[in-house]
């Protein structure tokens, strides 16, 4: 759906600004957005091998973009060692947000600390308190909200736009890697020793809260691992589609 937009300077719709971002760079991109939306563009990381690549983009430019990440509480040690690692390379303070205590506290007294192997429901309420609802309270206020989902990532993915309307969210959505495979950001990460989650070596490619991640085998859908014992979409409702 398009959608108009208002920006500081001007008043834009999504196909407009799809057309202005479609011939620039992922870093080019990310700069117009930021002059575009001074003060009004988050960053969403969970520390991926995209989301790392976005980072590298955002604080080699100095770009005024706010970088967030959400700490569920059941994140892999190696996720929160990176994210220091993060902040000491890159200089930069990533704003951590966590789910409410009282929240937290209601959901396992209903469903149990790992109730969320039990049902499909109990494990989308798990991500609502420890993701979702962060999440809103991390873009509120905000117009633009950068992600690195890749079309490639899976089917469910295939039919997103560089830049798209979040019904859910009331805000701008920007994918600037949108188009990039991932051969090209492994390449990237090389190329520039941009730090990156050593379980990516163990055969974890999309990576998680530790009890609902697991490493993939050769040749499976990279979101294979994440929630490997349902045969629902592989979402967790941050992402609408
Ligand atoms: Fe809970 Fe698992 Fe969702 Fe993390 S990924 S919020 S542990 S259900």
């Amino acid at each position: 759906m398009q959608q108009k937009i208002k920006s500081m300077s001007q008043s834009l719709n999504t196909s407009d600004l799809e057309f202005r971002l479609d011939s620039l760079s992922a870093g080019e991109g990310l700069a117009l957005i930021a002059e575009l939306f001074p003060g009004k563009v988050v960053f969403s990381t969970s520390l991926g091998q995209e989301d790392q690549v976005i980072t590298q983009l955002i604080t080699s430019q100095n770009l005024p973009i706010q970088i967030f990440s959400l700490d569920t509480g059941r994140l892999f040690p190696e996720t929160l060692e990176l994210l220091a690692r993060t902040e000491s390379k890159y200089k930069t303070r990533i704003k951590v947000y966590y789910p409410e205590t009282s929240s937290v506290e209601k959901l396992v007294s209903e469903i149990g600390i790992n109730g969320f192997y039990e049902s499909v429901e109990n494990r989308k309420s798990c991500c609502y308190v420890r993701k979702v609802e962060p999440l809103k309270k991390a873009l509120a206020g905000n117009q633009v909200w950068v992600t690195g989902l890749r079309a490639e990532q899976s089917a469910n993915r295939g039919g997103m736009k560089r830049v798209e309307w979040d019904e859910a969210n009331q805000i701008l959505k920007y994918n600037p890697l949108l188009d990039w495979t991932f051969d090209q950001m492994i390449s990237y990460i090389n190329e520039l020793n941009i730090p990156y989650n050593p379980l990516h070596d163990q055969g974890f490619i999309s990576i998680g809260c530790a009890p609902c991640t697991r490493a993939i085998f050769p040749g499976e859908d990279p979101r294979a691992g994440r929630w490997w014992w349902e045969d629902s979409k592989k979402e967790c409702g941050l992402h609408a589609k």
